[in-house]
């Protein structure tokens, strides 16, 4: 059953049906096969650029759809419904353009957004290294003036789209401290730049994750993205809006887990009535339900605070938190109303257990959304 959603617009209501047409048509088939030989269809980004599907909520002027975030997350939602690597991969396309777009120029935004927003380029996002994950500030790439530019040293790692993304927003160090880091768009192809084989992951395979390594690489200046030191500060307003769109992958990750189940539990019967019918799991799927819809609500009270320019950053944190630890615990449930059957590849609720974790970790784990939500508090 297709999520029955309170949407603001006409438009809004066309776009989800768009979605679930173009996910029936380019997401439905192949799934697993692709997550296991770790490959994408082809020409699936250029597809759901020229569908519209890249670019929702950046303005129009750019080429952008001009959507609310609450809009666009919701289509991220069903995109996550049908292949999580899929939803992520927007989200972090949408992640990896946002520097530039809330703190370009005119003359950089003109140069490289339309490109990014059709999707006929593939954006990256490069803030973590071995030994600064949730210390992002304790990043040591080096990115140090030289003449016209900088020369970029040393190595970040864990990078959605490594190795295929066509430009990569780094943040690398100038200077000393939190202060001493700023932001740089680099492209793909720049050398002195290589990356490493991707990590075998326990989902996501379809979507490349990597390190990369800066030998020397040389970059113009007119590639930094806002002043010098600044670039803390940007990588973290480009992850309060990601952190909204992976609240909005786990939901829809815990939407289909619940759908999945639902549907066996009015086939499977034991002890002569269908297992729905045993309280003990008619309870646990009302539970999981409860879980889906609240966090859905969540996700979207800390969008509509952002549409409305409003403070965001400890609701998205907030939104975060409760729905990828509800995607985990609706995806553990429902392997579990599988029973054995669940344990097997032969259901897609391992997958979409193997899936939820991931959301508890990037983009800030769960222990950091705490220690955000707890900063807050304190004032
Ligand atoms: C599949 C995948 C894709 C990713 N994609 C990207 C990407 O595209 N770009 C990018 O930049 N990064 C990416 N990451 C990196 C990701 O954001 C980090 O893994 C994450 O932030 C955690 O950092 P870490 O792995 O270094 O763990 P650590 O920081 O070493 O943390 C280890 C544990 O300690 C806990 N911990 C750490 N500090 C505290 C504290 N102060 N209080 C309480 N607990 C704490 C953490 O919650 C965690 O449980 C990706 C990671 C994965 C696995």
């Amino acid at each position: 059953m297709p999520v029955d959603r309170l949407l603001p617009s006409d438009e809004a209501v066309e776009l989800i049906a768009l979605t679930r047409d173009v996910a029936d048509k380019l997401l439905d088939g192949g799934v697993d096969e692709h997550e296991r030989s770790e490959t994408y269809p082809d020409g699936l980004f250029a597809q759901l650029g020229a569908a519209g599907l890249l670019s929702l909520p950046q303005p129009e002027e750019w080429g952008g759809g001009g959507q609310p975030f609450e809009v666009y997350l919701q289509v991220l939602e069903e995109l996550a419904a049908r292949w999580a690597a899929v939803a992520v991969a927007v989200s972090v396309h949408s992640l990896s353009s946002h520097p530039l777009l809330a703190f370009g120029t005119e003359e950089q935004k003109q140069r490289w957004l339309p490109d990014m927003l059709s999707g006929n380029r593939i954006g990256a996002y490069s803030l973590s290294e071995p030994q600064a994950g949730s210390d992002a500030a304790a990043l040591r790439c080096s990115a140090v003036a030289d003449g016209d530019g900088y020369v970029l040293n040393g190595s970040k790692s864990w990078i959605t789209h490594g190795g295929i993304a066509d430009f990569y927003t780094l943040f690398g160090r100038t200077g000393e401290g939190s202060k001493g880091i700023s932001c740089f768009l680099v492209p793909g192809d720049l050398p002195g730049l290589t990356f490493g084989k991707p990590e075998e992951k326990m989902g996501l395979a379809a979507i490349p994750t990597t390190s990369a390594f800066y030998d020397n690489a040389h970059i113009d200046a007119d590639r930094r993205i806002g002043a010098e030191g600044q670039g803390l500060q940007i990588a973290f307003s480009a992850l309060d809006s990601g952190r909204l769109g992976i609240a909005a992958v786990a939901v829809g990750i815990a939407q289909a887990a619940l759908d999945e189940a639902t549907r066996y539990a009015n086939e499977r019967t034991t002890f002569g009535r269908k297992i729905i019918d045993h309280q003990g799991l008619g309870f646990l799927l009302a539970d999981m339900s409860a879980a889906t819809v609240s966090a859905r609500a969540t996700y979207l009270d800390a969008a509509r605070r952002r549409d409305r320019g409003l403070p965001y950053g400890a609701q998205a944190s907030v939104a975060k938190l409760i729905a990828t630890d509800a995607a985990m615990k609706v995806t553990t449930d429902a392997v579990q109303v599988f029973g054995g059957a669940g344990y097997t590849r032969d259901y897609r609720v391992e997958r979409f257990m193997r899936e939820a974790k991931i959301t508890q970790i990037f983009e800030g784990t769960n222990q950091i959304q705490r220690l955000v939500i707890a900063r807050g508090l304190a004032g």
